[in-house]
């Protein structure tokens, strides 16, 4: 089999919420998603996609996606996209870095994959372990009443699990977490990300004065020296997300028991080759993890769910429905999302398909 055709798209999913904030008046309204089309002399198609939080969020934005795939494209075409490993291996060897450029590409080829196998990308990641994984929900930066509100109204959806946008003043986040840990009940996760906002004295500062609540502080800072040091001081469970990008950075934080909850973001790590990796390297250390994705629709939501659902039940704590995030949804057999729950289905593949009309013209096709 082999490439023939990468066809782009770019589709505006704006947040069902109006404006998504979080640290130091970081915000979006409108996320930026890249789809990718991979046709074959064989007539089986593969999509991906990729979707950055704005610019400002992790190292990667969307014009640099769609610059990315078309100088990776030519490098592409002709090969086989059911040896994964090779083309990644290409990939690697033709642009440094950029693991998010590279994500949709690998992603299509495991729905290509998938449907040339005649089996679900799950199955392929290692098989089914969980059928209904739980999700947590995002509440953006706000006060402190209006997260509580918001928290109050997730947790009635069926999320057990919230995960509020810090990072912001020290005093009034300390107010923001109690009030959410408060509203939503000691059954409920709650995650506070500061999404690396704050210095490493504000950081201790909302630790300390939250030190009665119980939750989980999520990367409270931007570099990986000021996270440890606030992670060594702190009492709370402590996850990391941005510092953790790649297989060296994992190891890392590994060896120096700089986190107790690992952030797996399929987009972050180069696609769901590369996810997988860090993925099973959590697992064998017994190190539980979160797996998501920076934003998207359909297509990044249905590959993060079947890493979840093939990912082992004691090292998952969470995972997320992205699509549910947007008003625009551009795609048929999206995952489902009851009571708090994410499901995939068994369809070959990725098991999505979007819906021309609503893709519109592509906006590059390389051949
Ligand atoms: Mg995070």
């Amino acid at each position: 089999m082999r490439i023939t055709r990468i066809t782009v798209y770019r589709i505006d999913l704006p947040y069902v919420g109006g404006t998504y904030s979080w640290a130091k008046g970081k915000a979006v309204e409108v996320a930026d998603s890249t789809i990718v089309r991979l046709d074959t002399d064989e007539g089986l198609t593969g999509w991906g996609e990729v979707c950055p939080l704005g610019a400002a969020y992790l190292p990667a934005y969307a014009a640099g996606a769609r610059t990315g795939i078309g100088v990776l494209a030519p490098h592409l075409i002709g090969r086989d996209p059911t040896c994964i490993g090779a083309l990644n291996r290409v990939m690697d060897w033709e642009m440094r870095g950029h693991a998010y450029v590279k994500s949709p590409l690998d992603i299509a080829c495991w729905d290509i994959l998938g449907k040339a196998a005649g089996l679900p990308v799950h199955s392929l990641l290692g098989g089914r372990q969980n059928d209904a994984m739980a999700m947590y929900r995002a509440v953006p930066q706000d006060t402190p009443e209006a997260m509580a509100a918001a928290s109050e109204g997730f947790r009635a959806e069926g999320y057990r699990q919230i995960q509020l946008k810090v990072g912001g003043d020290p005093a009034d986040d300390a107010r923001r977490i109690r009030a959410v840990v408060e509203a939503v009940g000691p059954e409920c996760v709650v995650l506070a990300d500061g999404n690396t906002g704050w210095r490493r004295d504000e950081a201790l500062q909302v630790a300390n004065a939250t030190r009665d609540l119980n939750y989980i502080l999520e990367q409270p800072c931007e570099s990986y020296a000021d996270c440890l040091s606030v992670r060594r001081r702190a009492r709370q469970p402590f996850k990391l997300d941005e510092s953790l990008q790649s297989l060296e950075d994992l190891q890392r934080a590994r060896q120096d028991d700089a986190c107790d909850i690992a952030s797996i973001k399929v987009g972050k790590h180069g696609g769901l080759t590369k996810a997988r990796m860090l993925r099973d390297v959590c697992a064998a250390n017994k190190l539980p993890m979160t797996v998501e994705d920076t934003w998207g629709g359909e297509i990044v939501t249905a590959a993060l769910a079947h890493l979840a659902a093939s990912t082992p039940p004691e090292v998952l704590l969470n995972t997320t429905d992205l699509h549910s995030y947007n008003t625009v949804h551009f795609a048929a057999g999206a995952p489902a999302v009851e009571d708090g729950c994410l499901t995939v289905g068994d369809a070959p593949g990725l098991g999505v398909e979007p819906i021309a009309d609503l893709l519109g013209p592509p906006v590059a096709a390389y051949e």
